[in-house]
């Protein structure tokens, strides 16, 4: 990431304006995928799956270190519709040429998600190559944390909390009250199959952060029918209909969040010389 100091200077002065910056997927979510994407690994690395409980205790830390860490918050999303290349199919995908055309400001200011995940990804592969447990761990738990994230299609888009469309508050009552009510469902929706090698890490990224966009209208149409339906956005008749009209997709989203962190994390592996489960110390 260019210029640490600028943007952590740009961070605070613009800490109470930003946008998407306050919502995690709720911990037991992000814990639940950290927790299955293990499943998801190749035979070669199947000695790794050792590490689902540190992934799965760990997977949260990302969030609570905003409380600490003021550059930390814009790593979690993307307001990506704000970008007219995004709009237009042709997004700007390198973080320095998107800053030349918007200034540093407005791209923090929109999320730094893509990008956080990438360089989180690639202090992974460094961590692989000097064998370094610790900082293997610390950085796969936070890849499994921002790779989730991406899969979360509030986390992908402007109007993340349903205020540009008198639905405020739907991000946590999906995320949080809706989805902890049905942890049990989900975890028993994991489709595991082995991961293969990423091609390329930051267009990967940036495809699933564009498949989570698109599904933000199904997430935002719910809500709409639910409330229509129910009168009520508290009733347990509105989360009910909510889950009948978004289960399908949030299953989807959250396998996907747990395969595609395993792919991230193979590949970290393969591209850090493939080291064997016990020269990591
Ligand atoms: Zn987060």
């Amino acid at each position: 990431m260019k210029n640490k100091l600028l943007i952590s200077a740009l961070v605070i002065i613009n800490f109470f304006f930003f946008a998407n910056q306050t919502f995690p997927w709720g911990d037991k979510g992000h814990k639940l995928i950290s927790k299955k994407s293990v499943l998801f690994l190749p035979a070669s690395m199947k000695a790794y799956s050792k590490w689902a409980d540190y992934l799965e205790e760990h997977a949260p830390d990302p969030d609570n270190r905003k409380k600490d860490d003021k550059t930390e918050a814009p790593k979690h999303f993307i307001d990506i519709d704000f970008y007219k290349e995004f709009l237009a199919g042709k997004m700007i995908e390198n973080e320095d040429s998107l800053i030349t055309e918007y200034g540093e400001k407005e791209v923090v200011k929109q999320g730094l998600l893509p990008w956080a995940t990438e360089e989180t990804y690639k202090n992974l592969v460094q961590a692989f190559k000097d064998h370094n447990k610790a900082k293997a761990l610390k950085y796969a738990a936070d890849l499994g944390h921002y790779v989730a994230d991406g899969h979360q299609p509030m986390h992908t888009v402007l109007n993340y909390n349903g205020q540009l469309t008198n639905q405020k508050g739907v991000h946590a009552r999906y995320e949080i009250n809706m989805v902890d009510d049905h942890l049990k469902e989900l975890e028993d929706s994991f489709d595991p199959q082995p991961v293969t090698l990423v091609k390329n890490p930051q267009q990967f990224i940036f495809n699933y952060i564009y498949d989570a966009n698109t599904v933000c209208c199904v997430l935002m149409e719910a809500d709409s029918i639910a409330y229509k339906e129910t009168n009520s956005r508290r009733s347990n008749a509105y989360y009910d209909l909510m889950w009948f009209r978004t289960k399908y997709i949030t299953e989807i989203q959250f396998n996907n969040a747990a395969k595609d962190f395993a792919a991230l994390l193979y590949t970290a592996w393969m591209n850090g010389g493939k080291p064997s489960f016990n020269k990591m110390k």
